[in-house]
């Protein structure tokens, strides 16, 4: 067997049987599957406002804003950059984005007005939707038009140019007629997220219909008829990102559960939240697990209040101690540790297996119908079990390559289709996988992208520095933080905080350096390449501070 391998080059797949993806079907088709047979029940409730929205009206609203874009000349393949915070509105826009024919690309709503501004024009963006808030402050004059879905902080009659979402569904409505399907198909681009990959700045990910629906097959694969209707999700990560996107609201309306929707963490809300609506699953990352082992505010409440039947835990590697903390503080609630990736369409590896219970700290198991294989980055031939290597992945949701950028596409995807992760993992006896590193450039701050290569653009563009690199160092509270080494012009007289300061004034406020050094020169490969990890090493070692 042994040689067999070697000869064919170590793949590893899912021990169960793989599982069946429609055919010919569309993510809202999917995912709104039986809304009318649920259609009383809650689907999204808004921590906040308390505003509801139930399957009835999530399946109307999502045809009904489908049609009012259609009105607005949208059309198949068109791009739609999504500016908002969590609301439970939120998953009626991009699916009616989708349903409509159109491509979602949801953008952070804590960006910069430059970075969105980056998004739309790199997008192509046709339309744009967004609240009164950020219009007035982000998106005025960028010569689309813009949706402003009404919302309390919006101030009635200022947002002339703007088109008022009821305004826009009532006129569609007056239309008259019904909503055309435009004959999507399932190959079409449904999803357009920004993500930096292995390196650069960031791109835009096409992903299909297939991709996204394949995904949420795989993910969904252990959870039986029995737990339709069962599970009530918090719905705290960000819905513009792919985990919010699918892993929240797609897989819980799928499966006809609740989301309980909150747009920013605050440790007393969170626990009023999770107490109050009864949460039983908490998607998280692990800056909220330890705020929530360390918070004392977390102590003023009774945890036996608490429904939650586990936590899932995704986007940055979960330390052990912090495990073994929340594990002693929140008995009975399962910590389960999911890997994924923008460009695999949500998550690839994960607990929940009913019939094997995963490794502490590993990211558990392969989901079925994807093959995963560890490389030798140097030679790129594949690694037998328990050897550490590049994590690479197959499947039917890898992206279809990043917006406009065939070389990237071609660094990240090879000519039999695997995607190269950029993390460093090995997969062991009992086919439990463990992420040990990262050898792309991409820093997390808080499960939050941040990639080095914008901010040392950020940084060449100030008229006094001559060279910049920017890494990650390791952080307790944030995962990463980003740190950079710059090289100023003979006679320049900023202070390091000046040019901190420069940068700050340009990118959204969890992307700010945290700490940046003046050096005499930035180590580079003889192609040219910043040398990040040797930068890196030497930062931990102390020996870049003169
Ligand atoms: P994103 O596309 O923003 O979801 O970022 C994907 C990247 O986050 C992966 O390539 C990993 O570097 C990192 N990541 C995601 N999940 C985990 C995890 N459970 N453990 C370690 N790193 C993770």
């Amino acid at each position: 067997q042994q040689q067999q391998q070697e000869q064919e080059g170590y793949i590893f797949k899912c021990n169960s049987p793989a599982v069946l993806v429609p055919e010919h079907t569309t993510l809202p088709d999917f995912v709104l599957r039986d809304a009318e047979h649920f259609s009383d029940k809650v689907a999204l409730v808004e921590v906040m406002t308390g505003m509801k929205l139930t399957y009835g009206e999530v399946a109307r609203e999502t045809r009904r804003f489908a049609k009012a874009l259609r009105s607005l000349g949208l059309r198949k393949g068109h791009v739609v950059v999504v500016v908002l915070p969590n609301v439970a509105i939120y998953p009626v826009v991009a699916l009616g984005i989708m349903a409509a024919g159109g491509v979602f690309s949801g953008a952070n709503p804590l960006a910069h007005a430059v970075e969105i501004r980056k998004q739309v024009l790199d997008s192509s963006a046709k339309i744009l939707v967004t609240n009164g808030l950020t219009y007035e402050s982000k998106v005025k004059d960028l010569g689309i038009p813009v949706i402003v879905i009404d919302d309390d902080d919006t101030d009635q009659g200022h947002s002339s140019d703007a088109i008022r979402w009821t305004e826009l569904l009532e006129a569609s409505d007056r239309a008259g007629g019904n909503f055309i399907d435009e004959n999507v198909l399932e190959s079409d681009l449904c999803a357009l997220p920004y993500s930096s990959g292995t390196t650069g700045i960031s791109k835009g990910v096409m992903l299909t219909h297939r991709n996204l629906v394949s995904s949420l097959c795989s993910t969904l694969s252990n959870v039986g008829p029995e737990m339709v209707g069962q599970v009530t999700t918090l719905g705290l990560m960000p819905f513009f990102h792919i985990y919010g996107t699918t892993g929240i609201c797609c897989a819980t309306l799928r499966n006809k559960g609740k989301v309980v929707v909150m747009a920013r963490f605050e440790p007393r809300l969170f626990m009023h939240a999770l107490i109050t609506h009864e949460v039983t699953f908490a998607p998280i990352v692990p800056p909220i697990m330890l705020a929530m082992v360390n918070n004392p505010v977390i102590d003023e409440f009774d945890l036996r209040n608490l429904k939650l039947k586990s936590v899932m835990t995704a986007a940055a590697p979960l330390a052990p101690q912090l495990l073994s903390a929340f594990e002693a503080k929140f008995p009975g609630v399962v910590v389960q540790e999911a890997y994924g990736l923008t460009e695999h369409s949500c998550i690839t590896l994960t607990h929940g297996d009913p019939s094997h219970i995963a490794k502490r700290n590993s990211v558990g198991r392969i989901l079925p119908n994807i093959e995963v294989k560890f490389i030798d980055p140097e030679t790129g031939l594949s690694l037998p079990r328990n050897t550490h290597g590049e994590v690479c992945v197959r499947s039917q949701s890898v992206m279809q390559g990043y917006h406009k950028n065939k070389e990237e596409t071609e660094r990240m995807i090879d000519e039999e289709g695997w995607l190269h992760t950029g993390d460093i993992g090995y997969i062991d006896d009992d086919g439990d996988v463990f992420i040990v590193d990262r050898i792309k450039e991409l820093i997390k701050y808080k499960g939050f992208q941040v990639a080095p290569a914008e901010l040392e653009d950020i940084l060449l563009s100030h008229p006094s520095v001559q060279d910049a690199a920017v890494f990650g160092i390791g952080d307790e509270m944030a995962g990463e933080i980003p740190v950079a080494c710059v090289v100023m012009k003979q006679n320049a007289e900023e202070s390091e905080e000046e040019i901190m300061n420069h940068v700050a004034s340009n990118v959204a406020s969890y992307k700010k350096l945290k700490v940046l050094h003046f050096v005499d020169s930035i180590p580079k490969s003889q192609s040219g390449k910043i040398m990040r990890r040797l930068l890196r090493d030497q930062f931990n070692s102390s020996s870049i501070i003169s």
